[in-house]
């Protein structure tokens, strides 16, 4: 009798102790990925969006809706990156505990219209959505995500700080190699398929600001194509990225019609080979092609 109570005992507080982990849902694949960073093993994180996946218009599907209703924790873009297929994946989910963490609010946005406009269909009418192209807004994010998953989940604190620290150390570690990098290219101008990459641009200084898309969101026209091939050539533009959910050979048709190259990249971890570790990896991806493609 005291043998099966001990081993009753032992089974109840070996119970107690393993802690169910936090289910936490990203809507993007780099939050995903930090999320996984910060929280470890106390949580389990999926992302909605594929890494190939334009976060404009992400295809909502009915699982989305469950797994919003069993998550924890949300972490979202924020600034209507999400906006037009979010909130009725939420509206279905109706899970009044999720603790939303929107990353936007605490970014200095770049492009901030002065007058709301979506007339004509853009997509980036609150400001630009891609703020996490930039490493230093990573860092930001991984700071809000750590101060939340504490929040939900106290016992976790220690963790996530510590997790928080390392993450910290290796973009530091990098941020000096990246900056080295792409020293030599200073204030070269560079064509993007879509208005992704201000951030990027601004903290390595690139201006990536000369677009295929006539408009965020907005198709390419033969007119819109001819005036930003005009503009290549008149100023040797030799460089035009693209992600892996763009027309690549819309790009790739500019390129030879202008002498330029086409650098594919990926806002997401996975969205391009050699990017599935994680969001310093893709970072480091995408300054190392820039530095080679300018460099042709
Ligand atoms: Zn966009």
């Amino acid at each position: 009798m005291k043998h099966i109570f001990a081993i009753i005992t032992t089974g109840l507080l070996a119970a107690h102790t393993v802690h169910a982990k936090l289910n936490v849902v990203a809507t993007t694949p780099e939050l995903a990925a930090i999320a996984r960073d910060i929280g470890g093993d106390r949580v389990e994180v999926v992302s909605l969006a594929k890494p190939t996946e334009d976060p404009h218009f992400v295809d909502p599907k009915p699982s989305f809706v469950v797994k919003l209703a069993h998550a924890d924790v949300l972490v979202e873009g924020g600034a209507e990156l999400e906006i037009g297929w979010l909130p009725p994946l939420l509206e279905g989910a109706r899970n009044p505990k999720l603790t939303r963490i929107a990353i936007a609010p605490g970014i200095q946005l770049l492009e901030v219209p002065t007058a709301l406009d979506r007339s004509k269909g853009d997509v980036h009418a609150m400001g630009n959505p891609h703020f996490m192209t930039d490493p230093v807004n990573g860092q930001i994010a991984a700071q809000r995500i750590a101060d939340e998953l504490a929040k939900r989940d106290a016992a976790g604190a220690e963790t996530y700080r510590a997790n928080l620290a390392k993450f910290n150390a290796r973009i530091e570690a990098k941020m000096a190699e990246w900056r080295k990098l792409l020293v030599p290219f200073a204030g070269k101008e560079v064509v993007a398929y879509h208005n992704t990459w201000p951030y990027f641009g601004e903290r390595f200084g690139l201006k990536i600001d000369l677009f295929l898309e006539p408009k965020p969101g907005i198709p390419p026209t033969p007119a819109s194509l001819a005036e930003v091939m005009a503009k290549m050539k008149a100023e040797h533009l030799r460089v035009v990225i693209v992600e892996p959910y763009q027309n690549r050979r819309t790009a790739d048709t500019v390129a030879a019609d202008t002498g330029a190259v086409v650098v594919p990249v990926a806002q997401y971890p996975g969205g391009v080979k050699g990017t599935d570790g994680g969001y310093v990896e893709l970072i480091d991806y995408i300054v190392n092609a820039l530095a080679k493609g300018l460099a042709k």
